[in-house]
């Protein structure tokens, strides 16, 4: 029934019963009457005015009007202390000791008048009683009010008391995994939500309440969200409930549910309603994981006396419910999260198994370290003893060797599994990451992988990131473990395969690349040139009269004129040209983006340096110097084709051994 209806109702009932004793048979003066009238009227008003309708004392007030015309003189009180007896044993049935004694207190006065009555028979004294009875329940009202604060100051207690819970439990954190999340997850994550919903709306529809409201427990905040309801008015849902001093929190704290039929607590401080709404019954459960609180399942009314002992046990049964989705949820986050680490680490292996290329592996294993967490640099470092060289490194200004001391990556070395830490921050001396004075700022958590592991040597690739408080979990470190040992095969692999291919393209005597490497080369730069329209010079050099230098001072030592040679071409080119062996004592250089002048000058200037820098050895007595003939062609100028191009220069070379050696000579038609 409505609230103002059923005010309205009693209200009338009770005028009704004043104009029924007014008329009645008794016979008593009308001044009396009035007193009557005014006292019942004033403790009707405050009890209106207090917002507290206590039905119970109401009714039995109306029904006792009615019945005092009709009893015998001498019974009328006696009924009327019966009726008034029945609120302080509602309280005690309802294990309300606190208000039973308030209700007896105040059914004293009248029972003290009621037996007073006995001595002195007169009028005077049912009516002084039934007065005085009014005027004490409208004070006894007025003393409730204070009680609140008193009840206030014990949940203040309360919650002094509890223990803070501090384990996050999947669900508050809703909103970041959404934004994270791929579309399966966001599936998992509305499936629960509609399960949570769902629950809510068979609560609603079980339990005869304004309002069901469901709120999340937001563990690493403390703090409650209103996740879902179901009401008959507004409700500040996707809020946070601000307020922590309200029995919300008091339910989250002690993980225990808490009911009051006679709610006097302040709507407003539960701040779940947008607007102004009287709360005369509650039910607020937890709802439980493990030893966690993750929501509280509230149910209110605006009527007192609204929820059964039978309501509150249904509220436990629905807050498991919700309890028990929330436990399929983490299974189903766990499963997902190993789901993923599985196809992190095949697609991981997959893509390790198709390149030997250190850069390339190294970009595979940043990658996946990166759905991890993200970092802002990270680092390859070898370390042997106490000595690490920087093999790659994502930033400048950092040493290519240091040594490892007082540092994270010190620590890192005495783990042979990936190793991290939080915090680098937080101390006394901040950690750093590589070395004391490294040009890196704010970092406050790194993570080391070893990946390549030889004799003495380590190689640790390290990841360092600025963000505050990172959690590696369980999982993720098996996953990373995993990663670091299928790095090592593939870096091993690399290492071996890089130093396969440095025989296979490399000279062995001279260590300059050999003829496949320069034949190779130079389709590459041809395209490249073609692409940018550049120009190269192709050069073909010839020892002069080295069959007669071997002759005179033998075999050996021609070979170290051919070092002796390779090192001064090498020194004097660019790192984008090339010089090769191209077989016997003849070398050649490619030399790439050329002007017009450029290649006769710089050809020139290899063949000055080789005429004046004798080759001087321990096992010879005497510096030794050799010359050299250099013939070359210009691409495209002279041909686009490589044979042409080649044979063109080769023809110069004859052209300058013609002219009479140690000298540079370009192709002419
Ligand atoms: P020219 O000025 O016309 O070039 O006279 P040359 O004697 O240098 O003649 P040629 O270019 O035909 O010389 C080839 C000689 O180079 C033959 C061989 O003795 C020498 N030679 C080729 N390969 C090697 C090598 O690997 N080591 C040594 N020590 N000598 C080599
Ligand atoms: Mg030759
Ligand atoms: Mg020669």
């Amino acid at each position: 029934m409505d609230k103002i209806v059923k005010k309205l109702a009693v209200l009338f009932l009770f005028l009704l019963s004043l104009l029924f004793n007014m008329f009645s048979s008794i016979n008593i003066p009308l001044v009396l009457l009035i007193f009557v009238f005014i006292a019942q009227f004033a403790s009707l008003f405050l009890y209106g005015l207090n917002k507290k309708f206590y039905d119970v004392h109401l009714y039995f007030l109306v029904a006792f009007s009615f019945l005092i015309p009709l009893y015998p003189t001498d019974y009328r009180s006696f009924g009327y202390f019966i009726f008034l007896l029945f609120p302080p044993i509602l309280m005690l049935l309802k294990r309300d000791t606190v208000k039973s004694v308030y209700a007896l207190v105040f059914s004293a006065l009248p029972t003290a008048l009621y037996l007073a009555s006995f001595f002195s028979f007169t009028e005077f004294f049912y009516l002084s009683l039934l007065a005085s009875f009014d005027i004490f329940a409208s004070f006894f009202i007025f003393k409730e009010r204070k009680s609140t604060e008193k009840v206030k100051s014990q949940f203040d207690n309360y919650n002094a008391k509890s223990n803070l819970i501090n384990v996050s439990p999947f669900m508050p954190n809703k909103e970041r995994v959404m934004e994270s999340e791929t579309s399966y997850g966001r599936k998992i994550i509305s499936q629960i939500e509609e399960a949570v919903c769902a629950i809510v709306e068979i609560a609603a529809k079980c339990i005869d309440a304004r309002s069901v409201i469901f709120m999340i427990y937001d563990e690493e905040n403390d703090s409650l969200f209103i996740e879902s309801g179901v009401s008959s008015s507004p409700i500040n849902t996707k809020k946070n409930i601000a307020e922590k001093n309200n029995i919300l929190y008091w339910v989250v704290k002690n993980r225990k549910e808490i009911s009051d039929n006679l709610f006097i607590g302040d709507p407003k401080n539960l701040c779940l309603y947008p607007n102004e709404e009287v709360i005369r019954s509650i039910i607020a459960v937890p709802v439980l994981y493990g030893n966690h609180v993750s929501g509280v399942l509230f149910f209110d009314s605006s009527e007192e006396n609204r929820f059964t002992v039978k309501n509150i046990e249904t509220t436990k049964l629905f807050a498991d419910e919700i309890s028990r989705i929330f436990s399929f949820a983490q299974y189903a986050e766990q499963a997902k999260t190993e789901a993923t680490y599985l196809s992190l680490l095949n697609d991981f292996a997959h893509k390790l198994s198709r390149t030997l290329v250190y850069s390339e592996i190294l970009q595979i294993i940043s990658d996946a370290v990166s759905s991890f967490f993200t970092f802002s640099h990270s680092f390859v470092a070898s370390v042997e003893g106490a000595q690490a060289k920087m093999l790659f490194s994502s930033d400048k200004n950092f040493s290519d060797s240091f040594k490892v001391e007082n540092s994270f990556l010190f620590l890192a070395t005495a783990e042979s599994e990936i190793f991290y830490k939080t915090n680098l921050q937080k101390r006394e001396i901040p950690l750093p990451v590589l070395y004391r004075g490294e040009n890196l700022r704010r970092i406050d958590f790194a993570l080391s992988l070893p990946i390549f592991q030889t004799g003495g040597r380590t190689d640790y690739f390290i990841f360092a990131s600025d963000k505050k408080n990172i959690d590696i979990g369980p999982a993720a470190q098996i996953v990373l473990n995993f990663i670091s040992d299928i790095s090592k095969t593939a870096v091993e692999k690399s290492m071996l395969y890089e130093q396969t291919r440095e025989l296979s393209i490399k000279d062995g005597l001279t260590n300059l690349h050999n003829h496949r490497y320069f034949q190779e080369e130079l389709t590459k730069m041809m395209n490249n040139s073609k692409r940018t329209g550049g120009r190269l010079a192709v050069a073909l050099i010839d020892i002069d009269f080295f069959k007669k230098f071997n002759d005179t001072y033998g075999h050996q030592t021609g070979d170290l004129v051919l070092k002796h040679l390779s090192k001064i071409m090498s020194s004097s080119v660019r790192q984008t040209d090339l010089v090769a062996r191209y077989g016997g004592e003849e070398f050649v250089i490619v030399l790439s983006n050329i002007t017009q002048d450029s290649p006769m000058a710089l050809l020139e200037q290899i063949r000055r340096k080789v005429e004046t820098t004798p080759l001087a050895h321990e096992s010879l007595s005497e510096p030794l110097s050799v010359t050299i003939s250099i013939g070359y062609s210009t691409f495209p100028n002279d041909s686009d084709s490589k044979v042409d191009i080649i044979k063109m220069a080769d023809q110069a070379l004859y052209d300058a051994k013609k002219s009479g050696r140690n000298q540079v000579k370009n192709y002419s038609r």
